[in-house]
């Protein structure tokens, strides 16, 4: 028995929906967050402690996206850069879950490249208008609210937009294959019109924002998907114990066993990874660096793993209803979301004082 087993049965929106309101009503979206502001109190090794157990529970790794998404995408950048009236108006429902958030910087011509941005908002008398288009945004068919990253007067600026504002149209298409259970969408704006107090942060600090919601997001997504690492290491052991081969157990080939030693070091070597961006972050110190070498090690490391995992089952990994066989897909799409491997090697070229250079690549989703 654990804290998590009522969770919800996944399966279309509504299931996503009904599970991250589950968790929130666990409290797991108030880790890390003072209590003054309706949060936990505790630490960011708290947050860590508390979705690696989910990741185990659920073996979900959509729900654990859309978890961070939510955290990372839209809490978070309210607790950095939020007035205190913005705070007092969005943080409760979205910490209960009675609200559902998360971020929008990619769009169908730009996804790695921030400064190509293309949305646009308009200051008006009454507030801004924005047009624009963006993509592959997790959480958009059941968000209420979104932070959308958008050009104002040519400067990189986010704003609040609600799923009832007039102009805006959050849909539930296209999608991808990994981590499917964060359901996933296009927002269009036209003619988007919202009032003043739904810019969040300064004009133009919409790129230190991004940074800021990305390094958390790159630094602890991982937590929850180690518990789901845990889960397959577990189920390799268990095959190369019962499976047969020339008279003696699968494990007993070297191949084999040596495949199930590389995942236990991939998988405690992200937990290191992520447990010292926790350590980082409650002694104040800054995780540009470490958050980068987390995601980069810990997306490969997941999706090494899921491969040997699939490789040591046979075709038994391979079957249609194999869990196993969609955390290959998860993994993939770990190596794009919240920034590439190949983004996340330039920001840590770039911060040895080598590569293309820190302003140009560190804030990439
Ligand atoms: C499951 C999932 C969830 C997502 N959720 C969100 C979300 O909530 N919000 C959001 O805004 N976006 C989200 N995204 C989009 C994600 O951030 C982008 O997919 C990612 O930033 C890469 O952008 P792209 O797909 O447009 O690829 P591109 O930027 O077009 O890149 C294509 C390839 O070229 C490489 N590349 C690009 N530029 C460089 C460079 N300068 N140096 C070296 N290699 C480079 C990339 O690594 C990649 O391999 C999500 C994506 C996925 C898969």
């Amino acid at each position: 028995m654990t804290q998590y087993q009522h969770l919800p049965p996944g399966g279309d929106i509504h299931a996503s929906r009904l599970r991250l309101q589950y968790c929130a009503q666990e409290n797991l979206l108030k880790h890390a967050i003072s209590t003054e502001l309706g949060g936990n109190g505790d630490r960011f090794q708290d947050l860590v402690n508390a979705h690696l157990k989910l990741g185990k529970h659920c073996l979900d790794s959509g729900l654990i996206l859309s978890i961070n998404a939510h955290l990372w995408g839209s809490i978070f950048p309210l607790i950095l850069y939020g007035t205190d009236e913005q705070k007092q108006r969005w943080l409760p429902a979205l910490l209960t879950g009675e609200k559902i958030g998360g971020h929008a910087i990619t769009e169908p011509q730009t996804g790695s490249d921030v400064n190509a941005i293309t949305t646009q908002a308009i200051q008006t008398d009454s507030g801004f208008v924005l047009n624009g288009h963006k993509r592959f945004i997790t959480n958009t068919p059941i968000a209420d609210v979104l932070l959308i990253y958008a050009k104002l007067d040519g400067k990189l600026s986010a704003f609040l937009i609600k799923r009832k504002d007039a102009g805006a149209d959050f849909s539930d298409n296209p999608s991808v294959i990994g981590c499917s259970s964060a359901t996933m969408g296009d927002i269009l704006l036209k003619d988007c019109q919202i009032p003043v107090d739904r810019q969040l942060g300064k004009t133009g600090a919409g790129g230190m924002m991004i940074q800021n919601a990305l390094e958390l997001e790159r630094a602890f997504i991982f937590a929850g998907i180690i518990g789901i690492m845990q889960w397959q290491l577990e189920q390799v052991i268990q095959f190369s114990r019962q499976r047969r081969t020339n008279g003696q157990h699968l494990g007993a080939n070297q191949a084999i066993s040596h495949k199930i030693a590389d995942m236990k070091c991939r998988m405690e070597s992200c937990l290191l990874w992520v447990n010292e961006c926790a350590r980082l972050k409650d002694s104040a110190k800054r995780i540009s660096l470490a958050s980068a070498q987390t995601k980069l090690f810990a997306s490969e490391a997941f999706l090494q793993s899921s491969l040997d995992a699939i490789q040591i089952l046979g075709a038994q990994g391979l079957m249609a209803d194999n869990k196993l066989t969609t955390l290959v897909q998860d993994a993939m799409a770990s190596r794009l979301f919240s920034g590439s491997s190949e983004i996340q090697k330039n920001i840590i070229a770039a911060l040895l004082g080598t590569g293309t250079g820190f302003k140009a690549q560190v804030r990439n989703p």
